[in-house]
C-alpha cells in the first residue's frame, strides 16, 4: 500500500485523509500545496471541530471536505495521504487501495525526502519530554564539547530540527533542512509500523520504555513490541535503550552500535545517574553534566527522561554545557505536570494529560505538596477504586468535573474517603471551588483521570483553560486584596 519512491509533486492530485488538531496534518497540507500539489483535505470532524488547523491554513489554495468522507473524492485522487489515526481497516482507505492509489503519511513522505540524518524517539512513556529535552540541550552547539566522541553519523551538526509526533511537522522546513544538520522526531509506533513497510530507518533510534499500551490497535505486547523495535533496525544504526526497562533492556544489542542508559552507574555505555549526577559513560569514563537536582521537573521518571536525552544530545554531537544549560532551564512540557503559576502560596499545577487513572497516580506519587485535586471528564470505563483510595490517603480534597462525577464519586465513597468533595458544573466552577479551598504550601492538580471529551475539544484545550480561568480568579483575588489593603479602613465600633 505504501510506495518506497518519492511522489512527483507539482500537479499531483494529493487526497489527505485527517486533519486532525495535532499539526500533522496541517505541515502536510501546507508543504503540498506549497510543492504544487492539487490538495483536498477531508475528516470526519467538521470545520467547527477543526477550525483551529482550517484557519492555518488560510490562503492556500485547499479545498476542504470536512464532516465525513466522500468516495466521490477517490475519483480525483492520485495519491492518498493519510493521518496515523487512520487504522489500517479504515473502509474509506481500503478502498482507496482496492483501486490502486498509492498511499502515504506525512512521516514517511519526510523521511523519504529529507536530507538531514534522523534520531527517532519513541516508547510508551516519556516520548514527548525526552524529546524535548534535546530540543532544549541541543539548541546551543556551538563552544568547546568537553565530551568523546559518540558513535554513529551526526558529527558536530550545524543545526538541530525537532518534530513529529511532539505536535510539529517539519515537512514545511524541508527546503531549509541542509545534509549537514540534524533532525529529532518523536515517532509512535503506528508511524513506525508504516516506515518499515518502505523499509526506511531512522539512523539513530531510541527506545523510553515498553509498557502495555495500544494493544486495541496492535493486538499483543509482542506485535507493540515488534513496532517499537524498528526504530533500533537502521543500516549501521545507533540504538539507545533503557537497561532498567525489563522489555526494552533486552533490546540493547539490536543496533549495530548499542547505548544504554540508566539510573544507576556501571551499566555500560551511554548516560548514567553517578553519584547524583546525570553522566555520560563511555570507555569506563564519566564525564558529568549536572546533577539531577538541578532539574527543574519532578519526579524520578523525569530523571529517566534526562538521562534518555542525555544519551540522544552527546549521540547529536551536543556540548556539555549545551546539555547542562538546556537541562537545568528546561521548566516541562505543557499539560504534563505543569507548574503555571503561584498564588498566595498556592502552586497550581496543569497535568491534563492524565486521561487514565495511572497517570493521575503517578502524579500523586510525585507531587509532595498537600493537595486539591480537579478530578473526573468523559469515563473511558476504567477502574477508579486504586485511584480512590490513593485520593483519599493522599489529598486534602477534591473538586470533581465532568460526566464521570458519580462513579469517582461513589469510588470514593467505597474508599472511605472522608475528604471534602464538591462538584462542579464546569471548569471555571471547579477552579474558583479549588481556589477557596486551598492554603499557603497547598497545590492545586488538575489530573483529571479521564478523557475531555465531554466538554473540551481535546486535553490541550481542557489545560488551556484550566490555565486561563487560574490565572483569572487568581489574578482578580490578587487585585482585590490589594485594593481591600489599600483602601480607607472604615473604624468600626
Ligand atoms: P508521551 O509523549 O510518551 O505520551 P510524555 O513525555 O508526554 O510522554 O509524558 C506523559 C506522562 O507520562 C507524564 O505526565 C507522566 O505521567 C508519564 N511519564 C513520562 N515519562 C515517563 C517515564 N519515563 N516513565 C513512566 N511514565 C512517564
Amino acid at each position: 500500500m505504501f510506495t518506497a519512491s518519492t511522489p512527483d509533486l507539482p500537479g499531483l492530485r494529493v487526497l489527505i485523509q485527517g486533519l486532525g488538531l495535532f499539526g500533522g496534518g496541517v505541515g502536510a497540507a501546507r508543504y503540498l500545496a506549497k510543492a504544487g500539489a492539487r490538495v483536498t483535505v477531508t475528516d470526519i470532524k467538521t470545520a467547527a471541530q477543526l477550525a483551529e488547523s482550517v484557519r492555518a491554513l488560510e490562503g492556500l489554495p485547499i479545498e476542504f471536505h470536512l464532516g465525513g468522507h466522500r468516495e466521490a473524492d477517490l475519483d480525483a485522487c492520485d495519491l492518498l495521504l493519510i493521518s496515523p489515526a487512520v487504522p489500517a481497516d479504515n473502509p474509506f482507505l481500503l478502498e482507496a487501495v482496492r483501486r490502486g492509489i498509492p498511499v502515504e503519511t506525512e512521516l514517511n513522505l519526510f523521511v523519504k525526502t529529507c536530507r538531514a540524518p534522523i534520531l527517532g524517539i519513541t516508547g510508551s512513556n516519556g516520548k514527548t519530554t525526552t524529546t524535548a529535552m534535546v530540543e532544549a540541550a541541543t539548541r546551543r552547539m556551538d563552544g568547546p564539547t568537553w565530551l568523546p566522541a559518540a558513535p554513529g553519523v551526526f558529527g558536530r551538526p550545524r543545526q538541530v530540527w525537532v518534530g513529529g509526533n511532539i505536535g510539529r511537522s517539519l515537512l514545511p522546513n524541508l527546503p531549509d533542512i541542509r545534509p549537514d544538520d540534524a533532525v529529532v522526531l518523536e515517532i509512535s509506533s503506528f508511524q513506525l509500523e508504516n516506515l518499515a513497510a518502505i523499509g526506511r530507518f531512522p539512523a539513530a533510534g531510541l527506545v523510553t520504555n515498553l509498557q502495555p499500551n495500544h494493544l486495541d490497535r496492535h493486538g499483543t505486547m509482542e506485535a507493540y513490541g515488534e513496532a517499537k523495535k524498528q526504530i533500533l533496525r537502521g543500516h549501521g544504526a545507533v540504538g539507545i535503550v533503557n537497561a532498567e526497562c525489563p522489555v526494552v533492556g533486552k533490546w540493547s544489542g539490536i543496533a549495530a552500535n548499542s547505548l544504554t542508559f540508566a539510573r544507576k552507574a556501571g551499566v555500560g555505555r551511554g548516560a548514567c545517574l553517578d553519584g547524583g549526577w546525570i553522566a555520560i559513560s563511555d570507555s569506563g569514563d564519566g564525564y558529568p553534566i549536572l546533577p539531577a537536582g538541578a532539574l527543574r521537573i519532578p519526579g524520578l521518571f523525569n530523571v529517566e527522561n534526562a538521562l534518555a536525552a542525555a544519551c540522544a544530545s552527546w549521540v547529536l554531537g551536543a556540548t556539555k554545557d549545551g546539555i547542562a544549560e538546556g537541562f537545568a532551564e528546561f521548566r516541562g512540557c505543557e499539560h504534563r505536570l505543569e507548574s503555571f503559576g503561584t498564588w498566595g502560596g498556592v502552586t497550581w499545577i496543569n497535568d491534563s494529560i492524565a486521561t487514565n487513572p495511572d497517570s493521575t497516580l503517578a502524579a500523586l506519587r510525585t507531587l509532595s505538596q498537600p493537595l486539591i485535586l480537579v478530578l473526573g471528564g468523559h469515563d473511558k470505563g476504567l477502574p477508579f477504586e486504586d485511584l480512590a483510595r490513593a485520593v483519599s490517603s493522599r489529598c486534602r480534597s477534591v473538586v470533581l468535573l465532568g460526566a464521570a462525577t458519580d462513579k469517582i464519586g461513589r469510588a470514593l465513597e467505597a474508599a472511605g474517603c472522608t475528604l471534602p468533595v464538591d462538584s462542579a458544573r464546569d471548569l471555571r466552577e471547579a477552579v474558583a471551588m479549588s481556589a477557596a479551598r486551598a492554603r499557603s504550601g497547598d497545590a492545586v492538580l488538575l489530573s483529571p483521570a479521564c478523557a475531555s471529551f465531554d466538554q473540551f475539544r481535546n486535553f490541550e484545550d481542557r489545560g488551556k483553560q484550566f490555565k486561563q480561568f487560574a490565572a483569572e480568579v487568581m489574578s482578580g483575588r490578587a487585585v482585590a486584596e490589594e485594593m481591600m489593603a489599600s483602601a480607607p479602613r472604615t473604624a468600626t465600633a
